[in-house]
């Protein structure tokens, strides 16, 4: 639970003070710090809270007896009707506007009237390619989004006497109403209807934005796409979303990153996978082989007596990590191709190597399938 202070200090009352007096005081502090008689002032607002709170609990006789045994404590705030008292002392509408669903140890408050307006964010997809994912890449991007208006500057008119000042509230924005209530007269401001709170109405509104003050176009936006950036990372640029005019703050852009596929690379983490196949001959005698890496082409080398599934690592040679420096390594997956046709001469010159070896090689049928094909035809 935060500090608090004590219930009686903040009503300015002593301990044996009874049900009367802890009324007539909050009345009167309640006079001078209701959040209407001080403009909204956020310091009175605290303090209207503080005192409300002490109220609410002190004129409760079982809260004050749990409050005087054991000073505060969770229990004090269960099943708390702060809503009546504010309904006792006609302030109903100052508890919607202060309190959210759960009164006790927080105390939420309503954003209050008067804020800037902010513009929704905008969401967009933008392609690269398989290596500048690798490298990263700085991109222009072009899409459309809500601006203010460059032809009235987002004033909404143009002409001259296009603008007037609103009638029902004097250019102030709000109007005040004043109301009844038990601890005097109250008065409330709110947004003036006429002109939304502006102050303004528009006469002759400009062509291009119908007096909005913005209107939607087409805009650019540099991007640092990062290396090591993965398909569907999403960035977020700061400001770039739509305006709801000159006095507005700005939505957000957020990027897409769609990386495109390139033939042959695959991604799996930071590293790149690639795949070669060579001969048979190739495998058992070695050789040096041309490939392709994210830097261009690079001349490796096959030991002999390589094996199928055999890899071949290129360190460093793969994708830079994310918002690091190291990079991934390179991966070559070595497939081994048998030939399925062999001229004569091959033949003749596989089973001499077979023979040399002492292996039965070159009786062999044309496999299972053929064989059941005979079976079938009988
Ligand atoms: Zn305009
Ligand atoms: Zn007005």
């Amino acid at each position: 639970m935060r500090n608090k202070k004590d219930y009686y200090e903040v009503l300015g009352l002593s301990r044996d003070c009874n049900l009367t007096d802890i009324k007539r005081e909050y009345r009167n502090l309640a006079r001078k710090y209701h959040p209407d008689v001080n403009n909204g002032d956020p310091k009175a607002e605290e303090k209207f809270k503080e005192i409300s709170e002490a109220y609410a609990v002190l004129s409760n006789e079982e809260k004050r007896r749990q409050y005087d045994q054991y000073g505060f404590s969770r229990s004090l705030f269960e099943d708390f009707d702060f809503g009546s008292v504010f309904s006792e002392f006609g302030f109903g509408d100052i508890f919607d506007r202060f309190f959210g669903a759960g009164f006790g140890s927080t105390f939420s408050t309503r954003q209050r009237s008067g804020r800037r307006e902010r513009g929704s964010d905008i969401g967009v997809e933008t392609k690269i390619s398989f290596k500048e994912s690798a490298y990263g890449v700085k991109k222009e991007i072009e899409y459309n989004a809500d601006d203010v208006c460059e032809v009235c500057k987002g004033k909404g008119s143009t002409a001259d006497g296009g603008i007037i000042t609103c009638s029902e509230c004097s250019g102030t924005g709000k109007v005040r109403t004043v109301r009844q209530t038990l601890i005097g007269n109250i008065i409330t401001t709110s947004t003036c209807r006429d002109c939304g709170g502006t102050g303004k109405i528009i006469k002759d509104p400009c062509e291009k934005c119908r007096g909005k003050g913005y209107h939607r176009r087409k805009k650019k936006v540099k991007l640092d796409i990062p290396a090591g950036v993965h398909d569907g990372d999403s960035l977020r640029v700061s400001g770039k979303g739509n305006s709801l005019g000159k006095d507005s703050i700005n939505g957000d852009l957020f990027v897409t990153i769609r990386v495109m596929s390139y033939p042959g690379f695959k991604r799996d983490g930071n590293d790149v996978l690639s795949n070669i196949e060579i001969s048979f001959a190739q495998a058992a005698l070695g050789c040096r082989l041309e490939v392709e890496t994210l830097d261009g082409k690079e001349e490796i080398n096959i030991k002999p007596g390589t094996q199928p599934k055999e890899k071949i690592i290129l360190k460093s040679r793969g994708i830079v990590e994310l918002n690091g420096y190291r990079r991934g390594d390179h991966i070559i997956n070595i497939d081994v191709k048998i030939p399925t046709k062999l001229t004569k001469e091959e033949i003749m010159l596989l089973k001499k190597y077979a023979d040399g070896r002492e292996e039965a090689a070159g009786n062999g049928s044309h496999g299972v399938f053929s064989n059941i094909k005979n079976v079938f035809k009988k």
